[in-house]
């Protein structure tokens, strides 16, 4: 599954090891072996939001009339969260 986290100024991106200051945002998603995205019991992989938006992890939607960032699949923004789920 994926978190979209906030940076605090310490953390690297996994894949392009480019560095994420604060306050940038990334996302971190488990995946198994393959690089495949698992519900959970895989790997965490942080990922910056130029390495998200290659993988297909982030995308832009229209909320309001501004372009908004998101870490969601299209299929996730409707279903609500269930409440063991959140950070
Ligand atoms: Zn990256």
């Amino acid at each position: 599954m994926r978190r979209g986290c906030l940076s605090v100024g310490t953390v690297d991106c996994d894949i392009c090891k480019c560095h994420i200051p604060y306050p940038e945002r990334y996302v971190v998603v488990d995946e198994d072996d393959n690089g495949e995205e698992v519900v959970k019991g895989g790997k965490s992989v942080r990922y910056c939001v130029e390495c998200a938006k290659k993988k297909g992890y982030a995308h832009y939607r229209e909320i309001k009339g501004e372009m908004v960032l998101t870490f969601l699949r299209e299929s996730d923004v409707s279903i609500p969260e269930p409440p063991s789920d959140k950070a």
